[in-house]
């Protein structure tokens, strides 16, 4: 049998595969990294918004911790705060691409479209066409293949509907009347950018209430702090475990980790969202979608209203789900069935060890895909660091 091409292929180049890649720089490892580098961010989020999360939370990492946001953000002379200012998103995907540049040049901008399992590790085929071998593979796509679609809106012909995720830019809906679907950031950032876009626009959600975060707190006092302590995920002791002992919570039952990972962090918009859209939009709340048909070229949509004996009925020209993303891994079509019958999963997300590892010998997965192992940071950027400093060294000896 003759050896691998290569010892690793990182598959995906935003902040969890490109953190991973800069720590394995230097290890003497034959790494690849394969994607397009902050995709996810520059295509499928929108422009003109601003990230959740603050400025100290919203890195990538390199082993000496040197380059952050602060670093660049200092650098280019741009306004930059560890808390209450809102990091663009504009100046966030410039920084990563930068932080790309410094720490790993060598991207392969293409994706994977097939993996499989071969003698000593894994066979990788490209959109470009070229086939590889690999020792290790190490999944760090994020959740762009996870968007999820009301089957309503999934059944009507194409053009009518829409996920958040396929929108970067909303000004082609400028005179149209856009309903969106969902209570939370991507739904409410929609929204927003659609009104400014000028567009008429209409929320539904199923929600009582949105829950809009409240702006950050700079002066607090000790017993404040005490009571909530600050953390990359916001304040609280529950936010405060899962930063600082991811692996306490790998260890916890699997009930446990899932009902704290679907509760904890849900989908809230962000502080500065409130004013672009209370008061300028209106916001239909209690209203669970029942059905959705084109009509004389028109959405006609149907609600049901809590509390109300008739379905509210109203038509749009488009309508777009911002009803976000659930992690599936049938839904990774690029790993070949083979490979899915070997990875152990539950609620179809990998069961992974605490090195990240799936029980398919030498297939990790970081990011979202993880978060059932190790908690709601690996759905945030602040879990690279975590994620990155554990799979390397895990890589680097084996
Ligand atoms: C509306 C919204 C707002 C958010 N706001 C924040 C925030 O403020 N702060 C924060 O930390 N997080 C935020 N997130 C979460 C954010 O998406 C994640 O933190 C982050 O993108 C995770 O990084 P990642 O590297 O896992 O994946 P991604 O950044 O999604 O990168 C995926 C990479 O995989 C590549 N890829 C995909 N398929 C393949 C394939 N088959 N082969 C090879 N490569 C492939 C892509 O090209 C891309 O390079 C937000 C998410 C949403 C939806």
């Amino acid at each position: 049998m003759s050896s691998p091409d290569i010892e690793v292929a990182i598959l995906g180049a935003g902040p969890y595969g490109l953190s991973l890649a800069a720590h394995l720089a230097g290890s003497g490892l034959a790494v690849r990294v394969f994607g397009m580098p902050m995709q996810f961010w520059s295509q499928h989020m929108p422009s003109g918004t601003s990230l959740k999360s603050e400025g100290f939370a919203s890195n990538l990492y390199d082993p000496d911790a040197q380059f952050t946001l602060e670093a660049y953000c200092s650098e280019q002379k741009l306004a930059y705060a560890h808390i209450g200012l809102p990091v663009k998103i504009e100046v966030f995907i410039a920084y990563a691409l930068e932080f790309q540049r410094r720490y790993v040049p060598d991207v392969a901008k293409t994706s994977v479209t097939r993996l499989t399992p071969c003698a000593g590790g894994y066979s990788l085929t490209t959109e470009a066409g070229e086939t590889l071998r690999a020792r290790s593979v190490v999944v760090a796509t994020g959740i762009m293949n996870f968007a999820q679609v009301p089957t309503q809106l999934a059944r009507l012909p194409e053009g009518f509907a829409t996920h958040t995720s396929n929108h970067n830019d909303f000004r082609r809906f400028k005179d149209q009347r856009v309903a969106v679907l969902g209570a939370g950031a991507s739904a409410l950032d929609a929204a927003a950018l659609l009104q400014q876009a000028g567009a008429h626009t209409e929320v539904f959600a199923r929600r009582a209430k949105i829950a809009f975060h409240s702006p950050p707190k700079l002066r607090r006092s000790w017993l404040e702090r005490i009571k909530a302590p600050r953390s990359g995920l916001g304040t609280g002791w529950r936010s405060r475990f899962c930063t600082d002992i991811p692996l306490v919570f790998h260890a916890l039952p699997e009930k446990l980790r899932f009902r704290a990972v679907e509760r904890h962090l849900g989908p809230a918009p962000c502080w500065f969202v409130r004013d672009a859209v209370e008061g300028r939009l209106p916001l239909h709340l209690n209203c669970t979608l029942a059905e959705a048909r084109v009509v004389g070229g028109k959405v006609r949509l149907e609600f049901d209203q809590a509390g109300e004996p008739r379905r509210r009925v109203v038509e749009v020209d488009h309508v777009i789900a911002g009803t976000g993303y659930k992690v599936a891994l049938s839904r990774l079509s690029f790993i070949d069935p083979t490979l899915q019958a070997r990875i152990r999963k539950s609620a179809d997300t990998p069961v992974l060890d605490a090195n990240f590892e799936s029980t398919a010998p030498g297939l990790f997965f970081i990011g979202g895909a993880a978060a059932n192992s190790f908690g709601p940071m690996l759905r945030f950027a602040f879990g690279a660091k975590f994620a990155a400093k554990r799979v390397s060294r895990r890589l680097r000896a084996a």
